[in-house]
């Protein structure tokens, strides 16, 4: 039951309102890694150039990936750059600087076609596109993107709709994706195009999962410090991908579930700049945290008589 991630493994240069890391260790492959290889394992692709510190493969080591997939390339790595507003709920790309995942063609290792669980990170969707080609049969396959891609390969990105179960996106994102600025309405454009699934991320204010014929709202976890919001989707859909993973299960109650892990882990994402808050994680925070979510959300049936007229 591994789970097989396509995504960016970046070197970030992030400013928030409480300092700046330069060339940190990032990327969407490497959040979702950092979250999901607490639950499984994670067979990674992607590439990185010549300039890409040896402390990073060791970080994707250290969490038992299979970097089988990971190819090395002479040039740059994949480089992000952004500045987070002062209330850290958006974000200004400053810089997207695509590297050796210019001209980058996946070959997928013959241990990685059959996989199960595919998770297309956020990168070009022609390669999304191409990955996925070359898995056989995966039983559930998810993805994300970003406005950069949503603003540029557009017809790539609706072609892969159309191929997969799940997207996760955040709210700016499935707006933009739509052309409506009505979240609900929004979710069901993109359902319509191909995913049963449709997960919009709102931040700090949660994730709303849209099923076919359901709606679940998770909340986000009530950090009192949050220092550096990047990686946050990733580490969300790491959890999320690896809690369905690890349970085997599609049922609403699997997904309800994967969506709480997918926040919980996100938390820990933002609580310290780039991945650092994994590298030192105890299964037993995660489990905590979790049953704080529950307590949040658990409440009293309606009253038991009737409301005044
Ligand atoms: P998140 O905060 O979860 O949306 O993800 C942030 C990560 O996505 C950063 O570590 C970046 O390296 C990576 N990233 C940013 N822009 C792109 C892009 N256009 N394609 C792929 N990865 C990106």
């Amino acid at each position: 039951m591994s789970i097989l991630v396509v995504g960016s493994v970046a070197l970030d240069t992030v400013e928030t309102p409480f300092g700046r890391a330069e060339d940190a260790l990032g990327g969407s492959a490497t959040y979702f890694t950092a979250a999901a290889s607490f639950f499984t394992r994670v067979q990674v692709v992607g590439v990185v150039g010549t300039d890409f510190p040896r402390g990073g493969i060791e970080f994707l080591e250290s969490r038992n990936a299979d970097l089988a997939g990971l190819t090395h390339r002479p040039g740059k790595s994949f480089r992000w750059s952004g500045a987070y507003s002062f209330d850290l709920n958006s974000r200004e790309t400053l810089d997207t600087q695509l590297g050796v995942f210019s001209d980058f063609e996946a070959h997928i290792p013959e241990a990685f076609r059959d996989a199960e669980w595919v998770f297309l990170g956020n990168i070009d969707p022609t390669l999304q596109l191409d990955v996925l080609n070359q898995v056989r049969r995966p039983r559930f396959v998810a993805c994300d993107t970003m406005n950069f891609w949503i603003e540029g390969k557009r017809d790539e990105l609706l072609a892969l709709l159309g191929r997969v179960d799940m997207i996760l996106l955040n709210d700016s994102e499935a707006r933009e994706l739509s052309g409506d600025h009505n979240l609900f309405r929004a979710a069901k454009w993109i359902q319509a195009r191909g995913p049963r699934f449709v997960v919009i991320k709102k931040g700090e204010h949660g994730a709303i999962l849209f099923s076919p014929s359901s709606v679940f709202f998770a909340p986000g976890y009530p950090l009192e410090e949050v220092f550096d919001p990047t990686g946050a989707g990733d580490s969300f859909a790491g959890g999320l991908m690896g809690s369905l993973a690890m349970s085997g299960s599609l049922e609403e109650a699997d997904l309800r579930r994967a969506v709480v892990y997918g926040s919980a882990m996100g938390s820990f994402a933002v609580e310290r700049f780039s991945i650092q808050r994994f590298e030192n994680l105890q299964i037993q925070e995660i489990m905590d945290r979790i049953h704080q979510f529950r307590d949040m959300m658990v409440f009293e049936l309606p009253l038991p008589v009737n409301l005044n007229v």
